[in-house]
């Protein structure tokens, strides 16, 4: 029987309105707008396409979105000057640096810069030491992305065994920690990682996350698994593919996402929840540029 279809484009398209409810609730109640500040150095053309589609979804909800682009020779520390002056910003809830930077900018270095409560990417060493001590405050975008569509199957998790593939700071990692965190028996694999096929075959739960087109096929998918696709190639004439051959796969497993319209959509809408959490919190008096609780 074909799979049940993960609509991450329906499901963030819902949650979106939710969303934009809480905001004119805030209004009405005398506070002010979420604010999320987005950073973009260089020119990148899949970059300049996500913070657009940052900046339509924060329109599209109510928050105020200020999008700084940079030329690509910015100097590391006017960047991180210009975070410093927005983590005491009280107007500004989140603050998110598109990726990749340039070489010259160093990732780790400016996400530490970033204070805590407003790291809404969830990917400061604050937020990730405090998942992997099973205490979360802000979560990564994309496991908090895959977490919400894994729990639309509303399949009990809990005992599940999940297989991740990739082991990246942004995705794997912190994928494996909250499958952990809601009761799997997690396996990680990576590029070094042997017999890969034989992890995913005993997998009751599937995550792949590696940007190599086509990598899963429906021979190593468990029959009635659920398959969560996070990649994203581009290929030649331009069209999104991701790492699962959704075709074949879909005849397999009991749920599967689409790339693109399953994973992407939600993790623009984790973003939107992580800033809209920051702004709840800073409203209690636990922002600033202080610690996120
Ligand atoms: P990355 O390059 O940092 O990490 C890729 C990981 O895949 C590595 O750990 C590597 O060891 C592993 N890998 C590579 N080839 C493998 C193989 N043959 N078998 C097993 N493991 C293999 O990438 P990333 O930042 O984690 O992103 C991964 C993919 O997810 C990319 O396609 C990226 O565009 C996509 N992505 C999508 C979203 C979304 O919202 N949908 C968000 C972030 C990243």
């Amino acid at each position: 029987m074909p799979a049940k279809i993960l609509n991450g484009n329906a499901i963030a398209r819902a949650a979106r309105r939710d969303i934009a409810a809480k905001v004119r609730q805030r209004l009405e109640a005398g506070l002010r707008r979420p604010g999320l500040a987005v950073f973009l150095v260089g020119d990148d053309p899949g970059s300049t396409i996500y913070v657009r589609l940052k900046r339509k979804d924060c329109e599209e909800v109510g928050f105020n979105a200020a999008v700084r682009q940079l030329p690509v020779e910015t100097p590391e520390a006017e960047l991180i000057g210009m975070i410093e002056a927005l983590n005491e910003n009280p107007a500004c809830d989140g603050i998110l640096v598109q990726l990749p930077l340039p070489r010259h900018i160093d990732p780790l270095h400016i996400t530490e810069h970033i204070a805590p409560a407003k790291d809404v990417d969830g990917v400061h060493p604050h937020n990730m030491g405090r998942l992997v001590l099973r205490e979360p405050s802000i979560h990564a975008c994309t496991p908090k992305a895959v977490m919400t569509l894994l729990r639309h199957t509303g399949v009990l998790l809990r005992g599940m065994s999940a297989t991740v593939i990739g082991a990246s700071n942004h995705v794997g990692r912190p994928m494996g920690l909250e499958l952990l965190l809601v009761g799997c028996t997690v396996t990680t694999v990576h590029r070094f990682s042997r017999n890969v096929p034989s992890h995913i075959a005993q997998a009751d739960i599937v995550v792949s996350a590696t940007g190599k087109a086509g990598l899963i096929g429906a021979d190593c998918v468990k029959p009635g698994a659920i398959v969560v696709d996070v990649g994203i190639t581009q290929q030649a004439d331009g069209s999104l593919c991701g790492d699962v051959r959704f075709d074949e796969v879909a005849e397999k497993a009991a749920w599967i996402t689409p790339v693109p319209g399953g994973v992407g959509p939600m993790t623009r809408l984790a973003i939107l929840e992580n800033t809209l959490a920051a702004a709840t919190l800073a409203d209690a008096g636990g922002s600033g540029s202080g610690a996120a609780r």
